[in-house]
């Protein structure tokens, strides 16, 4: 049976994610033994022509070529993954769409008149349909491999249903909410990450996106009795996932 030819594009984002493709290090070798690589920029410079039986994409799309360029990957790949935050939710991409475009494009480029971008920045399902996603700022390095090997082996792959606090009480961490009143969303996350940020005294910033049953609305209430004042539970709500129905109701919960 011929390998599956694999395609790995970049769209706007800052290319960590591809990253940890190469990260794989040694696995990588294995991995190169079942699977065939057509088109990966930031590995090789060999480039074939499509069709391509998975395309992983990295980053949102936040511009008409951009567009165009996501509409015609959907051709070229059977089976199209977003890989990480970008291509899910649009991640710190999506910061820009909360205030004037031009105001921003002015104060960011010397030359505003050469920038051709949307208003908003979004993930890649915004504008074709995906077939799965890899969550995470960046993806996580297992749980990319258990996407790929399971894919291989024609089996569903095991992504974490669960809260980032799952995890957190795994790691039996001290809550940061409750010892300092930390603005964490680790109870709204989707987990996978092994709660690497409140292991390291840093409160969640929802990378992972909204997990299955999150009450952001819950959440807003406590972080207010907790004395966080709206604008910034606000901002913590849209600083990845804010484009994404239960973050937008968080950010939405404060006035
Ligand atoms: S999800 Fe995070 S690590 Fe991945 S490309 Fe976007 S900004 Fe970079
Ligand atoms: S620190 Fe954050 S992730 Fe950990 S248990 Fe508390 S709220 Fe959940
Ligand atoms: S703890 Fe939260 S912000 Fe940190 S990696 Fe996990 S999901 Fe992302």
């Amino acid at each position: 049976m011929d390998k599956p030819r694999i395609a790995v594009y970049k769209f706007s984002s800052c290319a960590g994610c591809q990253l940890q493709f190469i990260n794989f290090e040694s696995e990588l070798l294995d991995m190169l033994g079942q699977i065939h690589i057509s088109y990966f920029k930031e590995a090789t410079s060999l480039v074939e022509d499509p069709p391509y039986d998975i395309g992983f994409i990295e980053g949102s799309v936040t511009c008409p070529h951009e567009e165009k360029k996501i509409k015609q990957a959907r051709e070229d790949c059977k089976v199209l993954v977003a890989m990480g935050a970008c291509a899910c939710e649009g991640c710190i991409n999506t910061l820009k769409n909360y205030r004037p475009i031009e105001e921003q494009v002015k104060r960011v480029y010397e030359h505003p008149e050469y920038i051709d971008t949307f208003d908003k920045a979004y993930g890649i399902d915004h504008f074709v349909d995906v077939d799965a996603y890899i969550h995470g700022c960046p993806v996580d390095r297992d749980e990319l491999r258990e996407f790929v090997v399971a894919t291989l082996m024609a089996k569903k792959p095991f992504l974490r249903p669960h809260a980032v606090c799952v995890e957190c009480k795994l790691n039996e961490n001290e809550c940061l909410l409750l010892r300092e009143n930390g603005l964490c969303l680790g109870s709204v996350t989707r987990g996978g990450c092994g709660a690497v940020c409140p292991s390291w005294g840093r409160p969640c910033f929802g990378c992972r996106g909204p997990n299955v049953d999150a009450n952001p609305e819950a959440l807003v209430e406590i972080f207010r009795k907790k004395g966080y004042p709206d604008d910034e539970i606000r901002r913590r709500f849209q600083y990845f996932s804010g484009e994404t129905p239960a973050f937008r109701k968080g950010a939405e919960a404060c006035v």
